[in-house]
């Protein structure tokens, strides 16, 4: 059985100013607050979403591997740093 995906959130008391369109979440080991960004939405139903401190703090979290990003999430990221709303990867 494979491992499940975690999906690692940014507290809301971290980040006041969150992506355009985030919700929020709990972290499902901490119950705190954190930032669900649009793009992760459709993937809820497939990973596990727990803080960044939470993340940080569990040594088996840290040695996991990188699974990437989910789709539309790196766009997502680049729009919102531009400040624009028409970004097509190359
Ligand atoms: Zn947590």
């Amino acid at each position: 059985m494979n491992d499940p995906i975690i999906l690692v959130c940014i507290p809301v008391r971290s980040m006041h100013d969150p992506i355009t369109g985030a919700t929020i979440i709990r972290c499902t080991r901490c119950d705190e607050e954190c930032w669900l960004a649009p793009s992760s939405l459709p993937a809820l139903s497939s990973v596990t979403v727990i803080c960044s401190p939470c993340a940080f703090a569990d040594q088996q979290v840290l040695m996991r591997d990188f699974g990437g990003f989910l789709p539309g999430q790196l766009e997502e990221l680049i729009r919102e740093l531009k400040g624009t709303t028409d970004i097509t990867l190359q």
